[in-house]
């Protein structure tokens, strides 16, 4: 594949560089159902959703030319940034995303904000399609009063935080405190209790940042309370991060067995997944450990728990006012059967001492293009099955929208991501890590020089 930089070209030259769209009016499949032509499909966004979509074209089509376009310099979107670094079997997905890109039908164009250097009328211009796969980067707020003082983060940015995510390279949490509490209780919510509460020497052969390791090295956090709206019967997470908690060195867990009361009764309609995962909790709420298991916890410095029916009402300040101490929660009991159970607030309050709270609530996308319609309320572009609904201008191209899983691969051989992955790993080498990854994006593009 030719190395093709977009480093350095001014974008009305790189975009008149486009072949024009061959025939028209053109619609999706045609290109798909035609020898002749010479389908040029912009990807915008290189995480799992914009590879796997990639990897499909390619696949499907022998002829089909795919541009991966991405705001970051490198590749991978969240399996490189939101995968925990204890998970590096995640990541192998990588593997074939690589492939993917070294297709010579594919090219990598990292460092361009779709939306500010380049627009999408302008791309749809130049390719006979587009799809939006750029994820969901906004984090939900809490709405709560005390959001904003200094201790209360996004879970999102402590993730990018440890994984080397530029943006988040400046969070400087304050890990000083005894107890943190997260809100939410799906697998983000795991990893990062996980990480805060794992021993830092099990860090210390992943792919963490060393900066943020030096942190945790430090860290007085010793219990993680991770709050949940509903009960045990709603948790989101799953089974294997669970039983990662519950198996992490140095720690116990706390559940109430209080919450789960008849219980045992009520999964045994539950799909299986469900049923495993709350036979787990229970397990672990209810029965005495085994000798081994209560010796180590006995030794346990740390803990964890589960806080269930509690919903955030306002994080509490410390006597000066200049950052969080606790968290104000108001009791909630469950109403409604199913999926369609919701928590209404019973008037009870209990108060939280809490040094640190990171929220976990949930993600949704955000516009990158006024063009775009976008649905504010949910988060995310209206489209039906795919294809993006009501998009103004000439219809002659199409967009679609891919928010999750779906399919690219790709980056090209001696492309600039290739001389910074090297960078990487060669700078992990001496540490034993899988790599040292670079954080910042002025660096980076020192490193790489001129473009060839
Ligand atoms: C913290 C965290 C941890 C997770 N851990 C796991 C896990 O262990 N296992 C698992 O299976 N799933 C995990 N997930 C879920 C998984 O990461 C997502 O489901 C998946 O990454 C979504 O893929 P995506 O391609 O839609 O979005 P993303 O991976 O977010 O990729 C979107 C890409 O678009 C780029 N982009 C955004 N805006 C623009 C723009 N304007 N112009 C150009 N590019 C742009 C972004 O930089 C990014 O690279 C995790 C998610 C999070 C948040």
């Amino acid at each position: 594949m030719a190395l093709r930089c977009w480093r350095w070209w001014p974008r009305p030259a790189w975009l008149r560089s486009r072949p024009p769209p061959a025939g028209s009016p053109l619609s999706f499949r045609q290109p798909f159902s035609t020898q002749e032509l010479t389908p040029q499909i912009c990807v915008v966004g290189s995480g799992p959703a914009g590879f796997y979509t990639a990897q499909h074209l390619l696949k499907h089509h022998p002829r089909a030319h795919v541009d991966i376009y991405e705001k970051q310099l490198v590749p991978f979107g969240l399996v490189r940034f939101g995968v925990a670094p204890d998970h590096p079997e995640v990541k192998n997905v990588i593997n074939t995303f690589t492939q993917t890109a070294r297709s010579d039908r594919c090219a990598f164009r990292g460092n361009v904000v779709v939306g500010r250097d380049v627009l999408v009328p302008e791309l749809r211009e130049a390719y006979h399609a587009v799809v939006l796969s750029y994820g969901a980067e906004d984090h939900q707020a809490l709405g709560i009063p005390g959001e904003e003082l200094p201790g209360v983060l996004s879970a999102r940015a402590f993730v990018g935080w440890y994984n080397g995510l530029p943006e988040n390279q400046e969070l400087a949490p304050d890990l000083s405190c005894d107890t943190a509490v997260i809100l939410g209780q799906g697998n983000v919510a795991l990893d990062v209790a996980r990480i805060l509460l794992m021993p830092p020497e099990h860090l210390e052969k992943t792919d963490i940042t060393e900066a943020a390791l030096g942190v945790l090295r430090q860290s007085q956090v010793k219990t993680v309370w991770i709050v949940g709206r509903r009960g045990p019967l709603q948790v989101a997470f799953t089974i294997k991060e669970l039983r990662e908690m519950i198996q992490l060195p140095g720690t116990r867990p706390i559940l109430d067995p209080a919450d789960f009361l008849g219980i045992q009764d009520r999964i045994k309609e539950a799909p299986r997944p469900r049923r495993r995962l709350t036979e787990l909790l229970l397990r672990t709420a209810t029965e005495k450990p085994g000798a081994e298991g209560a010796a180590c916890q006995a030794l346990a410095s740390r803990s964890w728990g589960l806080r269930f029916f509690r919903s955030p009402l306002q994080v509490l300040p410390s006597p000066d006012g200049q950052r969080a101490a606790g968290i104000r929660l108001a009791v909630t009991r469950l109403e409604g059967a199913g999926e369609a159970t919701r928590a209404v607030t019973t008037g009870d309050t209990e108060d939280l001492p809490c040094g640190l709270v990171l929220s976990s609530i949930g993600y949704k996308s955000r516009p990158i293009d006024p063009s775009v319609p976008f649905d504010p309320t949910l988060g995310i572009i209206p489209n039906t099955e795919g294809r993006v609904v009501d998009m103004p201008g000439e219809s002659e191209q199409e967009v679609w929208v891919l928010s999750d899983g779906g399919g690219p691969e790709g980056w090209c051989r001696c492309s600039d991501w290739e001389k910074l992955d090297a960078e990487e790993v060669s700078r992990g080498q001496g540490a034993g890590k899988p790599r040292e990854k670079l954080v910042d994006p002025q660096a980076m593009l020192r490193l790489l020089g001129p473009c060839a």
